[in-house]
């Protein structure tokens, strides 16, 4: 499999090297050169696999640069005891037709670590097939949840050296907690003043300067990316959809062929269109629910087929979701215009320097066709954490509670049964302040972080998350804050530059 990039301006490289790369030089995303097609036998023979071997198997299709051994490597260093689950992922069926997908049993609570802690994997195995000699920079810009799975994941791995961007104020206070903590001789983390698309922004600025990137390489450095524009942190996330229609074969709860719907509570569009590339090789799917919170541009977009970032930014209770430009949407146009470059750099053209634009009408009915898209208020998504702890005692957090309150919109809309699929990207522990008003409004009142987490734990009668517990207690080692013009001054200064 080789890979090219969106804008044209690359199109042979090997999956190592785009690893590497992170972002094409041209400002476009890589994505893999052919179509991937799997069949029936394939999917039936995933059934009796664990994790690892569902892993192995399908990252071997993208990443064919790797041998089969050091991709065994990298699935048994990145899925095991760190997870909290046995089953990594497991499968938590609600009723009837509704499964939750828990892909938050990692070190940070977060689904980001399904990719994050592979990632690092992949970079070290990178660096060595492509002969690279700097050390590898990787440059974050988070709404909260990326950066402490990225830390987590590259601290102290030789060869790397990791710089966190996230917004000032913009993340909860464990989120911001998880990450200024955070050990490791090669990690950094900076406080932004400025919202999350302003530090994305600020860091593919970065990325694009020559003169940054030419002063540092001089050094000995070289700049790449663990942000979900990166393919290595794309590919990871497509087993966890062809995981769970095997827990479901498994557990009998659908038949060899049958078509479900996934919904997936979105942002910047990583994590759906990972479920899209699932789809495209032959997972049998049904329909793709895009969740959002008020930040509802992918909504409008779906419906309409115009994109239009010009509008407020909303600070919602899901923060990892407040995003207004969401980046791996380019590589799903990518797909659908077939493969048209010169097509995705105006429509990418048109969004700087305009601030929108209007796909053509084969790209918006082909999207209409597969995916499905709502959003949820703030008052909704704490309603609906309300209403499933008291019908089925589930503890959902905010965002995963965005996804269900879609789901539910889109079953009055549609009558739809087709079993479901909610991707549950986040321990409810991890947003305490939200889920614990939410449920013991009264109790959680004046209440510190700390106390919520007991809180929560002693009358949900779920256990606080190792990663999560003593926090509190930790020294505070990153206290950087920085104005968002100011982030190339920071790297420089980080890398004695
Ligand atoms: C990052 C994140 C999302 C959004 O995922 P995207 O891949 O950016 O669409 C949703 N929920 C949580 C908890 C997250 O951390």
């Amino acid at each position: 499999m080789r890979y090219k990039s969106t804008r044209g301006g690359l199109f042979d490289i090997a999956s190592a090297e785009a690893i590497k790369m992170g972002i094409a030089p041209d400002g476009g995303l890589f994505v893999p050169g052919e179509k991937v097609s799997i069949d029936k036998v394939f999917i039936d023979g995933l059934v009796n696999d664990n994790y690892r071997e569902r892993a192995e198997k399908i990252l071997s299709f993208f990443l064919t640069d790797f041998e089969r051994e050091e991709l065994r490597e990298c699935v048994t260093k990145a899925y095991g005891d760190n997870f909290s689950s046995p089953d990594v992922v497991p499968l938590v069926r609600l009723h009837e037709h509704l499964h939750m997908l828990e892909l938050w049993h990692g070190p940070t609570c977060a689904f980001k670590d399904m990719a994050l802690q592979i990632l690092p994997h992949f970079m070290v195995k990178a660096i060595e097939k492509t002969g690279e000699k700097a050390d590898i920079v990787i440059l974050v810009a988070t709404s909260g949840d990326t950066g402490k799975a990225a830390l987590e994941g590259f601290a102290d791995v030789d060869g790397t050296h990791i710089i966190v961007f996230y917004p000032n104020g913009g993340v909860s206070e464990v989120q911001r907690l998880q990450m200024v903590t955070q050990t490791g001789r090669n990690t950094n983390a900076v406080a932004v003043n400025g919202n999350f698309d302003d530090t994305q922004t600020g860091v593919k600025r970065i990325f694009n300067d020559e003169g940054i990137c030419k002063a540092i390489e001089e050094k000995g450095y070289r700049f790449s990316s663990a942000n979900s524009i990166n393919w290595g942190r794309l590919v990871p996330q497509i087993v966890y959809y062809f995981s769970a229609y095997a827990e479901l074969l498994k557990n009998k709860s659908i038949r060899s062929g049958d078509k479900i719907n996934f919904v997936v509570p979105t942002g910047n569009f990583g994590n759906i269109l990972a479920a899209w590339y699932a789809m495209s090789m032959g997972l049998p799917v049904n329909r793709l629910i895009c969740a959002s919170n008020e930040n509802n541009v992918l909504t409008d977009f779906i419906i309409s087929g115009t994109y239009d970032r010009r509008r407020e930014f909303h600070k919602t209770l899901s923060p990892s979701m407040d995003i207004l430009i969401s980046s791996n949407l380019e590589r799903l146009l990518y797909e659908l215009s077939g493969k048209d470059s010169g097509l995705i750099r105006g429509y990418m053209n048109d969004l700087i320097e305009k601030g929108f634009y209007t796909v053509n009408d084969s790209i918006r009915e082909q999207i209409q066709s597969k995916f499905w898209a709502g959003f949820s208020s703030d008052r909704e998504t704490i309603e609906c954490i309300r209403s499933v702890y008291q019908d089925y005692g589930y503890v959902l957090d905010t965002h995963t509670a965005v996804a269900m309150d879609v789901y539910d919109k889109y079953v009055i809309y549609t009558g739809d049964l087709t079993p479901t699929v909610i991707v549950s990207t986040a321990s409810p522990f991890k947003f305490n302040q939200s889920v614990a008003k939410a449920l013991f409004e009264d109790e959680a009142e004046g209440l510190d972080e700390f106390e919520l987490l007991k809180l929560l734990s002693e009358k949900t009668g779920w256990e606080i998350p190792v990663g999560l517990k003593d926090l509190d207690k930790r020294e505070i080692i990153h206290k950087t804050v920085c104005d968002k013009d100011k982030m190339g001054d920071i790297v420089m200064h980080f890398l004695n530059v």
